[in-house]
């Protein structure tokens, strides 16, 4: 079989591998508390799951417009001009089958070949591979530890623009570390993006998943409209994960290129899908508000519990369903400096099931600290508080 050479530049997600070693683990008939996958154990509000239904019997079930319906194009437009104090119009919006289309597309439409990106690194896997995969040059940024949640390595930022740097990807309340960008941050990399004349992919994944304070949109900055293109996605805040649909929104020029791509890729995302998310967005929204007060509730006792282990120090972040505990003193107090070994050690007897920092890219030259990585949406807040009682035991024996 001769498979193409720029196969060998696509990545993929490891955490798919953590998934199937938990459920190897679980088929012997091992309790396993999955803290590994970003997926979501809570049903989709019955008012879209009606909607719908209504829209298959209504016969939407043929191919629809390319860019999405302008109904939900429309609505879409109103809803994140109004959260995001930014005039978009339906020319602005590309609906895509899922956030995660949105990154190739960003790529293919604005990077040549040789182009630089700044990424994050820990980071949403995809970026990376989609970068190299198109015949770009990837320039890893990482975090560091502040003192309520991490911030972004500006400097590294800084230090590795070049003439030939073209883009930027900001997952600002970020997957994993759940970092949140402080406004002077903000306000920093937007003086960087005019002075190199950058364009951003901003990766809103989590834009909406947020326990208290207010979502500030990089492209709310003076001047930064014009050069952001957003990845929004319904996945998270209406426990949709499986039905695919997103958005890509930004400058008209850019999201035009996109509507070509998917004309090419899937000529249209899912017809009656975007009519059931028309009532997402429009309908009674207590549905996603009890989404939100589940996970607090389960954030809250992760972190209480995190924090009360030995070795083990966590942030409580506002948005986000990740937590990236700094776990180097527990792996110091267990012998073990190797991420697997500790991983698959506390899998084994505790039957928590978590990524580690290296599932989000290679460690970044200079890092001294071990991280692992906790999603609390795909598990209850019982079964939190007995994973992680176990793993205290373990981790502290
Ligand atoms: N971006 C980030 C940072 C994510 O964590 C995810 C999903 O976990 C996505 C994009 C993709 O979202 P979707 O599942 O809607 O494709």
């Amino acid at each position: 079989m001769r498979i193409a050479d720029r196969i060998k530049r696509l990545g993929t997600e490891t955490a798919f591998v953590v998934s199937a070693e938990a459920a190897a683990f679980a088929v012997k008939g091992n309790k396993v508390y999955p803290f590994h996958l970003g997926d979501m154990n809570i049903i989709t509000p019955g008012n879209i799951i009606e909607a719908a239904t209504r829209a298959m019997k209504d016969g939407k079930t043929g191919y629809c417009p390319n860019a999405g319906i302008p109904g939900l194009r429309e609505t879409l437009a109103a809803d994140v001009s109004a959260s995001h104090g930014v005039a978009y119009t339906m020319e602005n919006i590309a609906i895509q089958p899922g956030g995660k289309p949105t990154i190739g597309k960003f790529f293919l439409a604005l990077m040549n070949p040789g182009d630089e990106v700044l990424y994050p690194n820990p980071g949403y896997p995809i970026y990376e591979s989609q970068i190299e995969f198109h015949g770009g040059t990837a320039l890893p940024y990482g975090y560091n530890e502040g003192p309520e949640n991490f911030l972004l390595d500006m400097e590294a930022i800084e230090r590795q623009i070049t003439p030939r740097t073209k883009l930027l990807v900001l997952n600002d309340l970020q997957n994993p570390t759940s970092a949140e960008c402080t406004m002077a941050e903000l306000e920093r990399l937007a003086e960087l993006v005019r002075d190199h004349d950058l364009y951003v992919l901003c990766d809103e994944a989590y834009f909406d998943i947020r326990y208290s304070g207010k979502s500030v949109s990089f492209a709310s900055l003076p001047g930064m409209a014009e050069r952001c293109v957003l990845l929004y996605t319904f996945s998270k805040k209406f426990a949709v994960t499986g039905w695919r649909l997103g958005a890509a929104i930004g400058p008209k020029e850019i999201i035009d290129v996109i509507a070509k791509l998917n004309v090419n890729d899937e000529s249209c995302s899912n017809h009656f899908i975007q009519h059931a998310l028309i009532e997402g967005l429009t309908g009674d929204q207590s549905e996603p508000r009890k989404i939100l007060e589940t996970l607090k509730k389960r954030r809250d006792t992760a972190v209480d519990i995190l924090n009360s282990i030995e070795g083990v120090r966590s942030f409580r972040p506002e948005a986000t369903f990740y937590l990236f505990p700094n776990v180097t003193g527990a792996m110091k107090n267990k012998g073990i400096n190797d991420y697997d070994q500790f991983r698959r050690a506390i899998l084994e007897k505790s039957g928590v099931s978590v990524c580690t920092r290296l599932h989000f890219g290679r460690a970044l030259e200079g890092e001294t600290n071990y991280y692992i990585r906790l999603a609390y949406s795909g598990i209850d807040t019982t079964e939190i508080e007995e994973g992680l009682h176990k793993l205290k035991v373990f981790l502290e024996s």
